[in-house]
Formats: C-alpha cells, sequence, structure tokens
C-alpha cells in the first residue's frame, strides 16, 4: 500500500508500506476512504529535524473496515467508520469519564507501529472502542463533513463545550484555521449568538460568517484586542476559544477575555510560558480546554451531520489523492489551501 511518511522539515514522501495486518484480537485493519492534513501536520512540516527513516504520520480518517479481529464486535467487514485521532479502549476509568485521549489503552497513529492515517490501509488498535460505525454513503459533501468528526470539529465543538458556550454566552473565537472555523459553527450550534471571530484571511472569515460569525476583527495583537472591546463595550466576552496555539494568540485572548470569563484553547501549544499572572488572576479568568477527546463527541455531533444540519466539512477547499499528498503540504503551509481532503 502507499503511505505518507515525514523525515523533516518541508520533506513529506509518499512510499510503499506493508499492508497492514491484524496483529492483536482487538485489532481492525481499515481501508481509508478520507483523510486529510492537519494544521497540527504543519508543525512538524515546519520545523522537524531531518532524520534518516521519517515516520508515518496523519491521524485523521474514515474508511471501510477490511477485518476485525477476533475480541472485535461493534464493526464488521464492510462497515463504514470513523476514526477519532486517538486510538482508545473506550473502557478505562479514563474513558469511562469522556476523556480517551488519557486512555490506559491508547495512543496515537503514526507510532510506535501504529499505521498513519494518510495511507490507504491502516491497522487500528483497540478498535472495538475506537470506532464509530456510521451509515454507508458515496456522497462527497457528507463524507467530508463526517471526516471533520475525527478531529477538527470535534476540537471545535471540545473549545465550546469546555468553556461553557450557551445562549447566554458571547464569544471570541481566536484562528481563521479549520479548527477556529470549526469552533465558531460548534458555537453557533451551541446557541451562542455574539460570535466574533478574529482572522485576516477573508476568504476564511467569510466560511466563518456562514457558520455563524456576527463579526470579524482582522486585527492582530493590542489592535486586535482594543478593536474587540470596542465591539463589547469594552468588557470583552464570557467566553473565548483559543485556536492558534502561539503565545500571541493566548495572550490575545487574555485580552479579550471578559472579568470572570473562560478562557478555552485548543490550539496545539508553541509556547512554554505565558499569561497565567496577575492580569488574568485579578479578573478571575479561568483557564481550560487540551486535546480533544474527539470520540466522547462522535456520537453527539452524528446526527446533526448526517440530517445535514450543520456541513463542517466546508472546511476542505482542495481534494487531492495520496501520490500528491506532499504538494498538499505544501499548499496549506503556503495559506493557498485551508484543509486537504485526501480522497482515495
Ligand atoms: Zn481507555
Amino acid at each position: 500500500m502507499r503511505a505518507t511518511v515525514i523525515y523533516g522539515a518541508g520533506d513529506v514522501r509518499v512510499e510503499d508500506a506493508p499492508d497492514p495486518k491484524i496483529a492483536q484480537p482487538t485489532d481492525a485493519v481499515v481501508r481509508v476512504v478520507r483523510s486529510c492534513i492537519c494544521g497540527s501536520d504543519l508543525w512538524p512540516y515546519g520545523s522537524m529535524e531531518a532524520t534518516e527513516h521519517g515516520h508515518r504520520i496523519g491521524h485523521e480518517f474514515l474508511g471501510i473496515v477490511e477485518d476485525a479481529g477476533s475480541a472485535v464486535s461493534a464493526v464488521r467487514t464492510g462497515d463504514l467508520v470513523i476514526a477519532p485521532f486517538m486510538y482508545s479502549d473506550n473502557t478505562c476509568q479514563f474513558c469511562r469519564e469522556g476523556l480517551q485521549t488519557s486512555c490506559e489503552h491508547g495512543g496515537v497513529w503514526g507510532a510506535r507501529g501504529v499505521d498513519g492515517a494518510q495511507g490507504e490501509i491502516v491497522r487500528v488498535p483497540q478498535a472495538e472502542g475506537t470506532l464509530v460505525k456510521v451509515p454507508a454513503t458515496q456522497d462527497d459533501a457528507l463524507l467530508a463533513s463526517l471526516l471533520t468528526l475525527s478531529d477538527v470539529f470535534s476540537t471545535g465543538h471540545h473549545a465550546a463545550v469546555k468553556a461553557g458556550v450557551n445562549e447566554r454566552t458571547t464569544v471570541t473565537v481566536i484562528g481563521d484555521g479549520a479548527v477556529g472555523l470549526s469552533a465558531v459553527l460548534a458555537a453557533k450550534r451551541l446557541g451562542a449568538e455574539r460570535i466574533l471571530l478574529m482572522g485576516r484571511h477573508a476568504v476564511r472569515t467569510d466560511l466563518g460568517r456562514e457558520f455563524g460569525a456576527t463579526d470579524v476583527i482582522a486585527e492582530r495583537g493590542d489592535e486586535g484586542v482594543e478593536k474587540l472591546r470596542e465591539l463589547t463595550s469594552g468588557a470583552g466576552t464570557h467566553t473565548v476559544l483559543e485556536c492558534v496555539g502561539t503565545k500571541p494568540a493566548i495572550e490575545m485572548a487574555a485580552g479579550t477575555v471578559r472579568a470572570g470569563g473562560t478562557i478555552s484553547r485548543v490550539g496545539v501549544p508553541q509556547y512554554l510560558e505565558g499569561p497565567l499572572g496577575g492580569p488574568v488572576f485579578m479578573r478571575n479568568v479561568t483557564i481550560t480546554g487540551g486535546v480533544a477527546p474527539a470520540r466522547q463527541y462522535i456520537e453527539d455531533l452524528l446526527p446533526d451531520v448526517l440530517d445535514g444540519k450543520i456541513q463542517p466539512g466546508k472546511v476542505f477547499d482542495r481534494t487531492i489523492d495520496i501520490e500528491k499528498v506532499p504538494s498538499g503540504y505544501q499548499a496549506m503551509a503556503d495559506r493557498e489551501a485551508l484543509k486537504v481532503l485526501i480522497a482515495f
């Protein structure tokens, strides 16, 4: 089979790899139908040290079950399934609390002998707990929206849930990448009426407006904070969903949150220090968020996707085949593409 391997910054290759087989009774083998490139894949693509052997990459996919081990009964050959961006048994103490990203028997794709998702076939460990069966479909738009439950829309939803977004909260979303736009859609779905999106790429913020953003702020840094405060009678918003992961972004979050409000961060942090001092303390700001337990949310979000009430798959603005994955990375790194879908 063909699979994507990253060797270092700017060096992504598509190579032959052995066809995965069932190794444990708890495994399934899934033939990938749709995968994609994540904004978080751009961090190693931008800065990974060159390596001789590289490692497999990709963590979002849906596909058809080809084979399942003897301990797997929830899914069977021929089922269309969504895989969240980490695998989990869905039975341990953390899974039972809805924190499948901390699963005692879980892990990540593309490491320790587990396939990456940007490839034709994936061996899925803990398949019983990991995979979510969905109705069979060949509808391109629906497949794209279903794929977002693997990571990007579930992550936006996690940001909104952890912040406590509801019909009474005002919301700032920092970042007009695919996660930021997903957070706008998730906040709207949870009832928020005022959603201020901070982003400066017009094509993206236009989609943000379609998803429910009521205001768009293109300014960044102190200027952006000032603009947002002007728009909220000087107070800021009850919730701030930080969907970038850089220090300037978390600093903007601290500047735009209302006293007594909540910052929820889902951008993978690229900083080791941030605003935890006096100003945030004196204003009783809650800081929450973290890696999204997508597995916990897929079943909740699925009905709205299946009946077309929400179409998070609109974040994909380019579709490629597996051989074009290296150019897909470059297009996202160059900000020519918002999010690249890989169709098999
Ligand atoms: Zn678990």
